[in-house]
């Protein structure tokens, strides 16, 4: 699928409209789209003659069609509509001194899953604060592993445009929902980017909000598009839900619990508190949008079934 927009349109309809959420998906490969190394927001650099923009294709606040990506992502379409498209969801803990999330990217490096992996640096205290470097090996991943949703909010996708540049495969990554919504994307468009050979393992960071302005208009709270979902919301302390989508995320999770890294604590744990904080997010942010103007939901292209089950949530 191929919206033919440009430039002046995510400007317009995203950048000025207050939807960005500055993941950096609109300049990981494209020249013409930048963001600002002091503040992490967003910009077109110059005028493209562009008719039908990668930018505003690859933005995920411009149009977003789930179940086409759902269906090119996953094969099927989701089975919960909080969750979205997963094959199982674990509690874990951790056997070590590290958290869960450390030992998965720890386990996807030795599996030699990944090879490297697009992580946050934390450049200030106000988001969009994680600037994104791409790490080669588990020992230094270890100082970027996101402590929270807020700290990893930043323009990460352009480090896969970067590492795509740099020649490098089997990427990781661990982003919050918007970050592999925008990567989703940029996996499943009819443009030939680069991002399908350059990706491997996609983690999400289960996020409430990210203390951005364009948060308020997010409804994807679990991380839907990717390979695992981490969410310490809902778990006991100490303890972590994992979701699991993919093979490649049920490689991930099995092999670091043979190696015994992490644990599960309960096979099939009760969802209801992790539910509480989804359907309180999207619940919210979904009347947001309304009040905001029904034209600016139209980017989730909802029909009126999905309205309904929204409403009743
Ligand atoms: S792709 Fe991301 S950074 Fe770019 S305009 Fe859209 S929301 Fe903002
Ligand atoms: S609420 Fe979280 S996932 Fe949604 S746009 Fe903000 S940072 Fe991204």
């Amino acid at each position: 699928m191929k919206v033919e927009k440009s430039s002046q349109d995510l400007e317009s309809e995203v950048i000025y409209a207050g939807l960005c959420i500055h993941c950096g998906s609109c300049n990981a490969f494209c020249p013409h789209m930048d963001f600002n190394k002091e503040t992490g927001e967003a910009y077109v650099v110059d005028e493209c003659a562009e008719t039908i923009g990668l930018c505003y294709n690859a933005c995920p606040r411009t149009f977003l069609p789930v179940n086409e990506i759902e269906n090119k992502m996953f094969g099927k379409n989701r089975i919960d509509l909080g969750i979205g498209v997963y094959n199982d969801i674990i509690q874990v803990k951790s056997n070590n001194s590290d958290d869960v999330l450390y030992n998965l990217i720890k386990t996807a490096f030795i599996e030699k899953i990944i090879e490297h992996i697009v992580l946050g640096e934390q450049k200030s205290e106000k988001p969009p604060v994680a600037f994104p470097v791409i790490i080669d090996n588990a020992k230094n991943a270890k100082n970027y592993i996101p402590k929270s949703t807020i700290a990893n909010a930043g323009p990460l996708l352009t480090g896969i445009g970067q590492a795509y540049l740099e020649q490098k495969k089997k990427v990781g990554i661990i982003g919050n929902p918007c970050h592999l919504q925008g990567l989703s994307k940029l996996l499943t468009s009819d443009f030939n980017t680069g991002a399908k050979e350059t990706v491997s393992l996609k983690i999400a960071y289960a996020c409430s909000s990210g203390g951005m302005s364009g948060c308020k208009f997010c409804i994807d709270f679990s991380g839907e598009f990717s390979d695992i979902s981490y969410s310490p919301w809902g778990a006991p302390k100490g303890e972590i839900m994992l979701i699991i989508r993919t093979e490649l995320g049920q490689k991930v999770v099995d092999r670091a619990i043979s190696k015994k890294l992490i644990e599960i604590t309960e096979k099939n744990p009760n969802l209801s508190e992790m539910k509480k904080f989804l359907y309180k997010k999207r619940k919210k942010n979904f009347k947001n949008l309304i009040g905001k103007s029904l034209i600016t939901a139209k980017y989730l292209r909802l029909n009126l079934h999905d309205l309904k089950e929204l409403l009743e949530e």
